[in-house]
């Protein structure tokens, strides 16, 4: 399944479009990102504690480059 978008270098949200992070308003982006997960509770996913991602949404596991 291929996920259209571009992950965020800082805090890895994928966004579909916009030039901007929603989360941390950053314009630094990679297409080059492998697997996600869905984040729907931050504060009680054992992934997001993990990551560090305090946000919801679609947060990229891997970035290549
Ligand atoms: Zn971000």
């Amino acid at each position: 399944m291929t996920v259209k978008g571009k992950a965020c270098r800082n805090c890895r949200k994928v966004i579909e479009e916009g030039s901007n992070c929603p989360n941390c308003n950053s314009t630094a982006f990679t297409t080059f990102w492998k697997g996600y997960v869905i984040i729907v509770k931050p504060e009680q996913s054992e992934i997001a504690k993990r990551m560090g991602i305090k946000t919801t949404g679609m947060h990229a596991l891997r970035l290549s480059r």
